[in-house]
């Protein structure tokens, strides 16, 4: 055999990263394989746990509240099957569900208070962050760095947004005319809303700056103080008290970039939710790889697992391949966090929808099996839909201890668990739940395997 483990995590986003970093912790020798980029670091970097139903209008006012609702709504949803247990009766489930969910929550909070991206936010209330378009989105932990503080509570607010001349992705004058408008139906401050342009290029005339072209020159030595003080003539100029940035105010530095503004304009400074390419998004994949590595675990990027040697109800060996060998990876349990149509788990064309490892069955939101339905025949022709996609409810379905089934109920293999987007049941874009979903059962799958590798022991 080439490497031995206790423990093989498939997929580097979220939920394989929580999964490792609570297993590694557990004191299991835990390994884990990325083959490329993920979903998580494309999302905004905003922890969603649960925004709305679908179809629903209104957003829920806080998680507990979407939660409960959850539970006794859609009993096959990611979030019950954390409420199922078999020390929980049916009084208690929502209970249960709500305390383990904010157990999964709070864990990752914690975790990244010393990291490039620290959360600020409470599991019981939703907050709405501010977006590049100048709209409003409820979520629950948002980066400190989107944090508008005092914004929308002082009489005398004043609010600058900024963009960077040449970088096309923000339209500050677009997002400050949304947010005015919006703040003025509400009669809420601030009642003052600007913009401006900065010219941040260091030679001269710029067009068609990225975001990761801005973010890491702002990393660099130097280029926040230049840029704080072109800054400075902007606030002064409207009597700016707040300014908001599109989210790409460096990608290690952007705590003390902030900082260094808000000391040298005397303005509460923050970045709105932005879209991919998504710098917050990059910030959080990097922390939660880092805390993985922090807590022992062994990171794998570029191996892409393809298959299995399974015996009677064991997977004994994964295989995977790097773009010069193949390698075969005993261990005792493995987490399958490999995402859904953008992190890879999961493909969908005219043969029908495939788990990409171990072509375990994936069903529709009516838990019928996907195998042999064509994704074409299955989409909502409204593109933007209050129901959303019907495949994006397509995955495993999996039994209360997060293992996948197969078509008579029974789990594939004793010792495969699964996690985050790769799970059947909900539908994250219409929720918004993505990252709250992939944290709180990257963190169950990895308990429930950490007992399978020590009773085996
Ligand atoms: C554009 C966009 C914006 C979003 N915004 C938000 C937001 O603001 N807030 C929020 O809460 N959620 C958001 N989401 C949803 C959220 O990002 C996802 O639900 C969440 O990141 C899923 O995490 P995951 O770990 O399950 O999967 P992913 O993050 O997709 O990770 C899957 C991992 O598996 C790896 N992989 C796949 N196949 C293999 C293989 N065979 N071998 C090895 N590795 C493999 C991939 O390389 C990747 O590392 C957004 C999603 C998108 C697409």
């Amino acid at each position: 055999m080439d490497i031995q483990s206790d423990l093989v995590v498939i997929g580097g986003g979220l939920s394989g990263l929580v999964a490792g970093t609570v297993a590694a912790q557990a004191g299991l020798e835990t390994l884990l394989l990325r083959k490329g980029q993920s979903a998580t670091a494309y999302s905004s970097g905003a922890i969603d746990v649960i925004g709305y139903l679908p179809e629903a209008v209104e957003p829920f006012s806080s998680p507990p509240e979407g939660l409960a609702a959850i539970a006794g709504l859609y009993p096959l949803h990611p979030y019950s099957i954390v409420g199922y247990d078999e020390s929980v009766t049916s009084e208690n489930v929502t209970d249960t569900i709500l305390e383990k969910t904010r157990l999964a929550i709070d864990w990752l909070k914690t975790h990244l208070e010393p990291s490039i991206s620290p959360l600020v936010g409470d599991f019981n209330v939703n907050t709405y962050p501010i977006t590049v378009f100048g709209t409003k989105k409820p979520t629950c932990l948002i980066q400190k760095t989107m944090d508008h503080q005092d914004l929308e509570l002082r009489d005398d607010s004043v609010l600058l947004f900024v963009g960077f001349s040449g970088y096309p992705d923000f339209n500050p004058a677009a997002a400050a005319k949304t947010y005015l408008e919006d703040r003025l139906a509400l009669e809420g401050p601030p009642r003052k809303v600007g913009h401006c342009f900065i010219n941040i290029a260091p030679f001269g005339k710029s067009y068609n700056l990225s975001s990761i072209e801005i973010a890491k020159h702002l990393d660099h030595e130097g280029s926040i103080d230049r840029l704080a003080a072109l800054l400075k003539e902007q606030v002064d100029q409207v009597g700016a008290t707040h300014v908001a940035f599109p989210p790409i105010l460096g990608i290690r530095k952007a705590v003390q970039n902030i900082a260094r503004l808000q000391e040298y304009t005397g303005a509460t400074i923050f970045e709105l939710l932005g879209i991919p390419p998504s710098i917050p998004g990059q910030r959080l994949q990097r922390s939660m790889e880092e805390t993985f590595t922090t807590a022992g675990g062994k990171l794998l990027i570029g191996f892409e697992a393809t298959s299995c040697i399974k015996k009677e109800n064991q997977i004994q060996v994964i295989v995977a391949k790097t773009q010069r060998r193949q390698v075969k990876i005993e261990a005792k349990a493995f987490i399958l966090s490999t995402g859904k149509f953008i992190g890879g788990g999961i493909t969908g064309d005219e043969t029908g929808f495939r788990e990409n490892i171990f072509n375990l069955m994936t069903v529709t939101r009516d838990y019928h099996t996907a195998r042999d339905l064509i994704p074409s025949r299955f989409t909502n022709r409204l593109a933007i839909s209050p129901s959303g996609q019907p495949v994006q409810y397509c995955g495993l379905s999996v039994d209360p201890r997060f293992r996948p089934i197969n078509e008579d109920g029974i789990e594939w293999a004793e010792n495969l668990f699964a996690a985050g987007a790769i799970l059947a049941g909900y539908n994250y874009s219409v929720e918004k739940s993505g990252l709250g979903v992939a944290i709180t059962t990257g963190y169950y799958a990895a308990q429930n395997a950490i007992a399978l590798v020590k009773e085996a022991v």
